[in-house]
């Protein structure tokens, strides 16, 4: 990111600096932690990465391609090679951990097998003997590993993730960081993650801290 920009009208009509003049970078398989307090603009940046959200200037660069000027077509064509997760797991109910990792996957993608794929992913977030239960019979940590396997059944480079142990206790929250690094060295996953549990950014490789949209 350089020199990125977004500004929202606040509720009294004066602009808020969400994302202020942003440089920042994370190397290939890199875990990056994102902290600051809260409203310190780490979503914003998430979704600035992820083209979920459009800077209102400054530049993304994402394995030597600039996304801030890309077209409709394209951005979602990138948008589906970055992976997220979030705080609340957003597992749909009634599918098993199996069908939820394979919903993303489009119906007339016949290219690879989708449920050899998902059961390997599971299995990589050590839920391989849990591939059949719904998401009401799995721990909240469980079905946050269910959300990361799902957010990586389009092989994406990148994962972003915001605030991904905020509903877990801190012991289950650590499990989680030990998935994440476990996919880095079995995919080479780079992982941006907003988090302000000290616990997880010990095991980050780095921290960046925000505060009212600045680093620093
Ligand atoms: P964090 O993730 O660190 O809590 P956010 O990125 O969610 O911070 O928010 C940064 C600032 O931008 C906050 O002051 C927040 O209220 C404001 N903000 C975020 N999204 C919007 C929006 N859509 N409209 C107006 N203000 C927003
Ligand atoms: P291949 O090129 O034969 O698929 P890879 O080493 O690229 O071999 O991948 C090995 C396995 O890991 C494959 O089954 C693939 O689906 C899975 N995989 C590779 N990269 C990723 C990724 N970034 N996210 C999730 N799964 C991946």
């Amino acid at each position: 990111m350089r020199e990125l920009c977004k500004t929202y009208r606040a509720d009294s009509g004066s602009p808020l600096h969400a994302c202020d003049r942003v440089d920042m970078e994370a190397a290939r398989g890199e875990i990056v932690a994102l902290t600051g307090p809260s409203g310190s603009g780490k979503s914003t940046l998430l979704h600035l990465i992820g083209a979920l959200d459009v800077p209102d200037s400054g530049t993304v660069e994402v394995d030597g391609r600039e996304i801030t000027g890309l077209g409709r077509r394209a951005l979602a064509e990138y948008r589906r090679g970055v992976g997220f997760v979030f705080q609340r797991f957003h597992l749909l109910p009634t599918l098993t951990a199996l069908d939820n990792v394979t919903a993303p996957v489009l119906p007339y993608r016949t290219d690879f097998d989708k449920r050899a794929r998902a059961r390997e992913l599971l299995e990589s977030v050590g839920l391989g003997e849990r591939t059949g239960a719904l998401p009401s019979k799995l721990s909240g940590g469980q079905q946050q590993r269910v959300a990361i396997a799902r957010a990586l059944i389009g092989r994406p480079a990148l994962l972003l993730a915001d605030e991904p142990t905020g509903n877990l206790d801190s012991g289950t929250g650590k499990e989680i960081v030990e998935v994440l690094l476990g996919l880095r060295e079995r995919f080479g996953t780079t992982v941006v993650m907003a988090t302000h549990d000290p616990g997880v950014v010990a095991r980050c490789d780095r921290a960046v801290e925000l505060r009212d949209g600045r680093v620093g």
